[in-house]
């Protein structure tokens, strides 16, 4: 039964005719999914196994890969005034491109989108809805949507949701993420919409609100929490607070993303609150709908049903070996983006490549990397040597005080990496018990503490003070 599900999605998908497909399409076949499931019950291991698309043959992702980019890049030469004016600047023709010629295109960065945002609107889109990058680097880039690309991401994704068994009609989902995040805040109840699940969107409030949700309702706690690291940081320390843990909620899982979520934090929201999956996802809204989730070997696979993905040189553009550090470069493929299409556009995101053929994990068909280490921009480098955000965010938030989500700053000064960090981050620890613990992982850092406040310019912006007030507990 399930069979056919999955096989008339991978038809719509792999768009072997490159139209626009129909969201209503889609909406349907998540109606079919949520009878069969009705009546059959979940999904086998082989339906998961279809999901991940034909990825693990060479040969036909390269054919796959092929035919997509040149779709993709035929319409831009066609419609985008902004790639119109690349290709022609490098003789790119579109219907000559293949994977290994992608590194010749120059990448799309941010500033570029914030330059000249109207270049990148499709001739003849009809833009819908706004959504804003929320991330911690500089001035906001705005991606405008079409109705269409509103309709068929959340219709895509619920029923990829169901058939994965990652959301049922019984599920109710928390949302703590800036409510400002159009795109995902939208994308999230609509898929609850779809599936039949209840939603509750509370934004980025104070902690212990959005905890009051979690362990309120009985029967119609959340059983979905989706939120971003440095705030299940903050949940993680209201519930230790107020002494409540696994039995006390009803979370099945939890999906975090936006930020570098530690292993110390990960573990911890394991014992606190229970789920099954602490699930640290990729995504981003200049590249939606790629996405990308974290195997049970700590991989990132992206999803290379939706987009091209390239790990190149942060420097050179090149593209590099496997063990090597790059940045991810996504094409989203048409006809999932319509309205403000972007090509190889540089996430700046930094990860290590690893090698396609030695994965043993449960999704070894797609080829993966290691997960996001950090922000290009915010590489620590000392000759050869380079320090990633992730390497310091570990060993921080590994410190037996429990300083989550770690709130520090780092610069390269006097040969030496600088950590500076608000005192009472350290807790009992002292500075030196910190350097010790990073010498240990082969870091040889600084440690500083400074005053709450006053360095303020100088600590690492977190999602989490995306605070936004609410009138409860004022009076
Ligand atoms: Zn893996």
């Amino acid at each position: 039964m399930f069979q056919t599900g999955v096989r008339q999605m991978r038809m719509a998908m792999s768009m072997v005719w490159g139209r626009p497909i129909s969201p209503r399409n889609v909406e349907r076949l998540v109606e079919d999914a949520l009878e069969t499931l009705a009546t059959f019950g979940a999904p086998g291991d082989d339906v998961q196994q279809l999901l991940e698309g034909p990825f693990s043959d060479p040969k036909v992702r390269e054919d796959f890969q092929t035919r997509g980019l040149r779709r993709t890049a035929r319409r831009l030469a066609k419609v985008s005034p902004y790639y119109r004016r690349l290709f022609d600047d490098n003789g790119i023709e579109p219907d000559r491109l293949t994977p290994e010629r992608m590194s010749s295109i120059p990448a799309t960065l941010k500033r570029d989108l914030v330059a000249s945002p109207s270049d990148f609107l499709a001739d003849g889109s009809k833009p819908y809805v706004s959504t804003r990058t929320t991330g911690t680097t500089g001035r906001p880039a705005e991606i405008w949507l079409s109705r269409y690309e509103i309709e068929l991401w959340p219709a895509m994704a619920a029923l990829s949701g169901l058939l994965r068994n990652e959301i049922s009609p019984d599920d109710v989902m928390q949302v703590n993420i800036s409510s400002r995040a159009t795109a995902a805040v939208q994308q999230n109840l609509t898929v609850c919409r779809l599936v039949g699940a209840r939603s509750r969107m509370l934004g980025v409030v104070p902690a212990e609100e959005s905890l009051d949700s979690l362990l309120g309702g009985g029967d119609t706690a959340p059983t979905l929490l989706t939120t971003y690291p440095s705030y299940l940081a903050e949940l993680v320390a209201a519930a230790r607070r107020r002494g409540v843990g696994p039995a006390d909620f009803r979370l099945r899982r939890i999906d975090c993303g936006g930020e570098v979520l530690s292993s110390a934090l990960s573990g911890a929201a394991y014992e606190t609150f229970g789920p099954r999956l602490v699930n640290d996802t990729f995504g981003m809204t200049e590249i939606l709908p790629v996405s990308g989730r974290v195997c049970d070997q700590g991989h990132l696979h992206h999803d290379l049903n939706m987009g091209f993905v390239e790990v190149v040189d942060f420097q050179t553009g090149a593209p590099v070996g496997p063990g090597a550090l790059g940045t991810v470069v996504i094409t989203p493929y048409y006809p999932y983006r319509e309205c403000m299409p972007v090509f190889r556009y540089d996430t700046r995101d930094i990860v290590r490549r690893l090698p396609d053929d030695a994965l043993t994990c449960e999704l070894a068909g797609v080829p993966a990397t290691s997960r996001i280490l950090g922000k290009a921009d915010h590489l620590l480098r000392l000759g050869d040597e380079v320090v990633t955000l992730r390497d310091l965010v570990e060993v921080v938030e590994d410190l037996p005080s429990q300083p989550w989500p770690a709130r520090f700053g780092a610069t390269v000064g006097d040969d030496r990496i600088q950590l500076h960090m608000p005192g009472d981050v350290l807790g009992g620890a002292s500075a030196s018990d910190l350097r010790r613990r990073l010498a240990e992982r082969g870091l040889d850092v600084d440690v500083s503490t400074v005053l709450d406040g006053r360095s303020g310019a100088q600590i690492r912006p977190l999602r989490a003070d995306l605070l936004e007030t609410t009138f409860v507990g004022r009076n």
